[in-house]
């Protein structure tokens, strides 16, 4: 069976079980969607967010890209479909949390890091990370060289506060924030020990929220 036929079968699975097995759910969407949060996830196949939380069809809003970034905001002609996300999920549906959940081991990062020593990382991604590059330049002052694996880290989680910063930069959103209705949250999930930290403004670093995986006892 070819992939694209399991993803068929796959989906015949999840129509049984929202429309066979779940009709209060299926009842619920068709009413419209209704998601508390926002989350900016990378493009990487292994950091679903949906999956990663355990939600059901409804429940968050996604964008997701390259790196997980969010841009400034801009105020010009150019088409800023991340902006035009942020603004549909908090103008419109009034999510009351945002988070931005990074990955380690991020292809987009490693291509951030490799535009520093000068390599050329395609025709639209190195434009695209280079938003990041305020985080890059925040871990390589703080990692010597050699350390791939703990600046990758570090770039990893400065590129997250780098778009809590850029969220901040768009006016209707901090409105919210500064009024208490809006919550951002800077998640960092780290693929090899299925860990998840989370960023505290108290103590300026990343805490782990759920460690890593033990299995439970019998
Ligand atoms: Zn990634």
């Amino acid at each position: 069976m070819s992939k694209v036929e399991q993803f068929i079968e796959g989906f015949r699975r999840f129509q049984q079980q929202l429309y066979g097995d779940n009709i209060r759910l299926a009842g619920k969407l068709k009413r419209g969607q209704h998601p508390q949060a926002l989350v900016v996830a990378c493009c990487d196949s292994r950091v679903d967010p949906a999956l990663l939380t355990d939600c059901a069809p409804g429940d968050i809003f996604t964008v997701r890209n390259i790196a997980n970034l969010v841009p400034p905001y801009e105020s010009d002609d150019a088409l800023h479909g991340v902006s035009a996300s942020l603004e549909y999920a908090v103008c419109n549906l009034e999510v009351r949390d945002i988070i931005i959940l990074g990955h380690s081991s991020c292809g987009g990062i490693e291509g951030l890091l490799s535009a520093a020593e000068g390599e050329m990382v395609g025709e639209f991604i190195g434009r695209w990370v280079d938003i990041a590059a305020p985080a890059r330049e925040r871990a390589l002052s703080r990692i010597a060289c050699g350390e791939k694996e703990e600046l990758s880290c570090l770039c990893e989680q400065e590129a997250v506060l780098t778009s809590l910063a850029n969220l901040q930069t768009f006016p209707w959103l901090k409105a919210r924030v500064d009024a208490g209705e809006l919550h951002l949250h800077g998640w960092y999930f780290h693929i090899e020990t299925g860990r998840l930290l989370g960023y505290r403004t108290a103590s300026n670093s990343f805490e782990v929220l759920v460690d890593g995986y033990k299995p439970l006892s019998s």
